[in-house]
């Protein structure tokens, strides 16, 4: 490829476009990837306007097209740290056509004589102040609930934290990062005494060996991937090591790829670390300045040699040696983690033990050195940073009286306000609230839980309930909606102003690049309307919530994280607009941001600023702040085992298969953006499941074929994809619900089939980040149909056809979804700070 030559490409079918590939420690080659309307070229674009995409976790800069006040389009920044100007489809096509539709909410709606009817925002804000009294009033600030979103911007997370901790005063706040994220800060939290990020993208660049641990990277963040590929194709390619029991994208690349059952991951981090100690690969005097529990750790993996590890987890043992030794003998190692681990049995345990494979081999802080706790959602981060998923903000410690003395101080609030007398309530245990009737409030701001919460017919009746008054804050009226009292309607991304963070702590301004429709309102707004009709006030009278703008919203969290380890005080818009986002801390003294945390082997595990004291990550049981200053870790990481248990659910004789849910390349959580941009719909339509060769020839099931896949807990009834998932496992999307047939689940009558994944899930979490287990469960799988086709799977990712029998046309090529490539030379790439 010449790269002065601009080429067509359909990203649809080519998910990770041409190849530019680079050497060891070179610069990412620049490569703009754009999308524009049909019929529109570069210079029918009015204006561009700064942002990055919140369609995944990745954070890719992009600049959004304007035409005639409409989004129009978008294009990859050239100059930004995180993408160096590629886009995946998901950006490519939905983060602009998702939100530009018909079916916006464009006026509130309250609900009247059972019906939902349009009014005007007084009206429904009036509704909400005057229940949200009566019930304060009446029952206190336990009766109020708020589940928010992994999508919203900082300023907005921070001012639902404040306005939820120090104006009403509930520990009932979770958002659904808890279903993407938690994890990824509990791990951090234990090992390291903080969340943040150790690592960088940049390690993609300088590693040896890459470790993907339940992380189907080449799906869910696809530009991440894409770097990946490069690095592949250049002259010195790292090995890789996939940990999936399903033949991805990822795997295929894989020098080693340990497809082990679901539910069974802590059982072979622990053969891992067994062999890095047993082969003498540890780095000996790392560990002993700069970590605590070697013995522990230790003696809990002993028992796992790589032959027990095959037993139980259904991987060769020669395999295990030979990851461990990829581990142990290369100089560089990065390592990323999601879901397979996060949504899985011992969640926490199993991220934990990547944690420590790098800190024995001193593998942390240094370039091409790193891990990646990934996120899923695009500004997770923000709302584990801001205290919007219950933690206090700034990564303080809800058990140490000084840390709340500090927010105290910021608000303007007695300290007693601000709840700290337990742990915040996780957002398994708020909808358990509400079944329960103690909550009767609960405001759902960008999230859809109807569809993304496990068990979903549970979660229907509890948002059901008639003494729930329920507030929904959305773009459209999804599945959720549909059971609000009240329905605000929100602006979109490219509607409003703020900013946010992605998984290597990059911050960027999303600039607003076009009115919200109708009478739409940004969820920061809405919120401050909220504050002001319920008069929250500082103890000197001054309202608790003043902000004029987003950019004083941003200038009071930079208050709030002076000091901190997520400080944001060198940052503001001004020096975010123009170049690459900037990674934290970014403060007096790191003015360029910060690549990479603990390169001088110091932890935040300090008693003054440790953001936990700790849990035993086996039962989840909290270690008490005197055990923890006993420990007198100071600064030195910790080494924490994780004695093994079996899955929270294993097959049966009436559930004989292992079933295990997850993403597609094409479609984002439950589609309320992503099916409303053509080409990503067109790409997987509608919902499926997988099963193996094996599986189906026992069964009798060919490509196409409806099946009913029943659990303990309900049934789906949807066409079969006989494709590369392990024999005797079942794998299902989980971003398909009902809102294309206006419902809010399946028919009772037999009218419409049960599609979502979740129908079949199980209500149990992780002890420790209170994360629902998606990826273990068991099931049986029934025929009751031919099929009339192939199943509207797509054919170009990890639930492409085993036998290659299905053309490439379905969920591939799509003419229309074309775009322009442009690479350009020279790279010219920003600020990504300070190493
Ligand atoms: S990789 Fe993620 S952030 Fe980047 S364009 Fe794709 S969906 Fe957007």
């Amino acid at each position: 490829m010449r790269l002065e030559e601009a080429i067509m490409v359909d990203r649809i079918a080519d998910i990770w476009g041409s190849r530019t590939p680079f050497a060891q420690g070179e610069l990412w080659p620049v490569r703009v990837d754009s999308k524009l309307e049909d019929g529109l070229e570069e210079k029918d674009i009015d204006r561009w306007v700064q942002s990055a995409c919140v369609l995944c976790s990745n954070g890719c800069g992009c600049d959004i097209a304007v035409k005639d006040g409409r989004m129009v389009g978008v294009r990859g920044r050239a100059v930004d740290a995180v993408n160096h100007g590629r886009l995946g489809p998901k950006g490519l096509f939905g983060s602009w056509q998702g939100v530009v539709n018909p079916d916006r909410l464009t006026r509130p709606l309250v609900r009247v004589g059972g019906e939902l009817v349009p009014t005007d925002w007084d009206t429904a804000m009036e509704r909400i102040r005057s229940r949200s009294q009566e019930l304060l009033d009446a029952k206190g600030p336990l009766s109020h609930g708020f589940y928010t979103s992994g999508q919203l911007f900082l300023e907005e997370y921070y001012a639902l934290a404040i306005l939820g901790k120090a104006g009403i005063g509930t520990p009932h706040m979770d958002g659904n990062t808890r279903l993407c994220t938690a994890t990824a800060a509990t791990a951090m939290k234990e090992s390291f005494g903080a969340d943040g990020q150790p690592g960088s993208y940049r390690d993609i660049d300088e590693c040896d060996a890459i470790f993907l641990f339940g992380h189907n990277m080449a799906e869910t963040q696809t530009v991440l991937w894409a770097r990946v590929l490069d690095r592949l194709a250049g002259p010195d390619r790292p090995l890789v090591v996939c940990v999936d029991p399903r033949e991805t994208d990822v795997a295929r690349e894989a020098d080693v790829h340990l497809a082990l059952h679901p539910g069974t991951n802590v059982p072979l981090m622990n053969g891992l670390i067994r062999e890095i100690i047993h082969r003498g690969w540890m780095d000996e005097d790392y560990v002993a300045a700069h970590t605590l529990g070697l013995d522990e750790l230790r003696a809990a993996v002993e028992p796992w040699t790589p032959e027990a590890v095959a037993k139980v987890c259904g991987v060769s043992a020669d395999d295990v040696r030979r990851a461990a030794q990829i581990f142990g003998t290369s100089q560089r190692v990065l390592s990323t983690v999601l879901q397979g681990f996060y949504q899985s049995t011992q969640a926490t345990a199993a991220a934990c033990q990547v944690n420590n494979l790098h800190l024995l081999t001193g593998k942390i802080g240094k370039p091409g050195a790193g891990i990646l706790q990934m996120n899923g959602q695009p500004t997770a981060q923000n709302n584990r940073e801001c205290g919007a998923d219950g933690d206090l903000p700034a990564f303080r410690n809800w058990e140490n009286p000084e840390h709340v003395r500090e927010l105290a101080e910021l608000w303007g609030v007695a300290t007693d306000k601000i709840p700290h007398w337990s742990p915040p309530t996780h957002a398994m245990q708020i909808f358990r609230y509400v079944e329960q009737g103690s909550i009767e409030f609960l405001w759902i701001s960008a999230t859809n839980p109807a569809v993304s919460m496990p068990q979903s017919a549970r979660i229907r009746q509890i948002l059901d309930r008639p003494d729930l008054f329920l507030v929904v804050q959305d773009l459209y009226l999804t599945e959720t909606a549909r059971y609000a009292d009240v329905v605000l309607p929100a602006a979109a991304w490219g509607e409003k102003q703020g900013t946010f963070t992605n998984v290597n702590r990059t911050v960027h301004l999303s600039d607003k690049a076009v009115e919200p429709p109708g009478e739409a309102r940004s969820d920061l707004a809405i919120f401050l309307d909220y504050a002001r009709r319920m008069n929250f006030r500082r103890d000197d009278g001054a309202p608790l919530l003043d902000w004029q703008s987003p950019e004083e919203g941003f200038r009071a969290w930079q208050d709030c994280t002076r000091g901190r380890i997520c400080d944001y005080t060198g940052l503001s818009y001004e020096r975010l607009r123009g170049g690459s986002g900037i990674p934290w801390p970014c403060n007096d003294e790191h003015p360029d941001g910060t690549v990479r945390l603990y390169g001088d082997g110091i932890f935040p595990t300090f008693l003054d600023r440790a953001e936990t004291y700790g849990h035993d990550l086996l039962t989840g049981a909290s270690v008490t702040p005197e055990a923890f200053s006993a420990l007198r870790a100071d600064g030195r990481a910790l080494l924490k085992p994780a004695p093994t248990q079996p899955p929270d659910e294993l097959p049966s004789e009436d559930y004989p298969l292992r079933y295990t849910t997850g993403r597609t390349a094409y479609q984002f959580h439950t589609r309320t953006k992503t099916a409303r941009a053509r080409q990503l719909n067109r790409a997987a339509p509608s919902a499926w499941v997988e099963i193996s060769q094996a599986d189906a020839h026992a069964l009798g099931i060919v490509e196409g074929d409806i099946v009913r896949v029943s659990s303990p807990r309900g049934q789906i009834v949807v066409p079969t994809r006989v494709g590369d998932v392990r024999e005797g496992c079942v794998f299902a999307p989980f971003h398909y619900g009902y809102w294309q047939d206006e419902r809010s689940g399946p028919d009772t009558d037999g009218g419409a089939r049960p599609s979502a994944a979740n129908e079949l899930t199980i209500t149990e979490w992780d002890p420790v980040s209170k994360q629902p287990v998606f990826k273990v469960a068991a099931v049986r799988v029934e025929k009751v149909a031919d099929g009339t086709g192939p199943a509207p799977a797509p054919t170009t990712t990890a639930s492409r056809p085993a036998d290659g029998s299905v053309p490439a046309t379905i969920g591939g090529a799509d003419a229309e979804a074309n775009e322009v490539l442009r690479p350009t030379a020279p790279p010219r790439v920003g600020s990504e700070g300070a190493a």
